[in-house]
């Protein structure tokens, strides 16, 4: 059972120019304007985030980079640090999204040093686990969220529940047009929550938001945002067109 505030998150992943973002945001910016009772962010490729940061500024939407590496700076060409990223006017950084874990090695041990560098900088991390397809066709969905969270999060000091985010994005539902039913993400959120439960304290998490991802909609937002455990959404493909994603927001 979640008390938190929800958050509609917008992941850009490698998608649009400095020009096109700044259009995007600017428009986000205008159609956001005076929703209340949710928070807004939205994650474009690291070129444009100081563009979106100026086009979002004093609307109230978040900004978040969708990765960061784990040092602070060095001889890591290609990699951005997260005083680099706080600096740039992010306040989140999405961390261990399925993507980067296929296509990019990334494995919970990475995750977990860029959540404590993250949390270093006074970051906040949005964490993502998720199975594939053939892990929940094979009963181990639970199996594997429970590993993802617990060596994802090890070690990890929290005392305030804003300052984690957890997003649940089945692999099988991401980019497919796929969605997990309202009930089945349901049944996961609350695992994800007992788990973090264990870890930092029951009453804690009980503010702390788990995002659910993978093919969210304005036609199915409200649904899963009716579930208990449902704190908001992280939304890929729908997040890159300003009328659409507003839709989402406004559910
Ligand atoms: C994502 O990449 O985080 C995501 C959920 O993508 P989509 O909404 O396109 O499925």
């Amino acid at each position: 059972m979640s008390s938190a505030k929800p958050l509609i998150a917008g992941n850009w992943k490698m998608h649009k120019t400095c020009e096109e973002s700044a259009a995007t945001a600017s428009e986000l910016a205008k159609l956001v304007r005076g929703v209340s009772g949710r928070d807004v962010l939205i994650a474009p490729p690291f070129t444009s985030l100081t563009t979106v940061r100026d086009a979002i500024s004093g609307s109230g939407i978040a900004l978040a980079a969708q990765n960061l590496h784990w040092e602070t700076k060095g001889a890591f060409t290609g990699e951005i640090s997260a005083p680099m990223l706080v600096s740039a006017g992010c306040t989140h950084v999405i961390i261990g999204h399925s993507e980067r874990r296929l296509y990019f090695h990334e494995t919970d041990e990475t995750v977990n040093r860029k959540v404590k560098a993250a949390q270093a900088a006074g970051l906040i991390p949005i964490v993502c686990i998720g199975e594939t397809e053939e892990q929940r066709e094979t009963g181990k969905t639970f199996n594997v969220l429970d590993k993802q969270i617990r060596n994802g999060l090890e070690g990890l000091d929290l005392n305030d529940a804003d300052a984690l985010v957890i997003a649940y994005e089945p692999v099988w539902a991401i980019g497919t047009g796929k969605t997990a039913t309202s009930s089945q993400a349901q049944e996961v959120h609350a695992f994800v929550r007992s788990i973090a439960g264990e870890m930092f304290g029951k009453t804690l998490v009980q503010g702390m938001r788990i995002l659910y991802g993978g093919s969210v909609k304005p036609s199915n937002i409200a649904e899963l945002m009716a579930m208990e455990d449902i704190d908001g959404a992280l939304v890929g493909g729908a997040s890159l067109d300003a009328e659409t994603f507003a839709g989402i927001v406004k559910y």
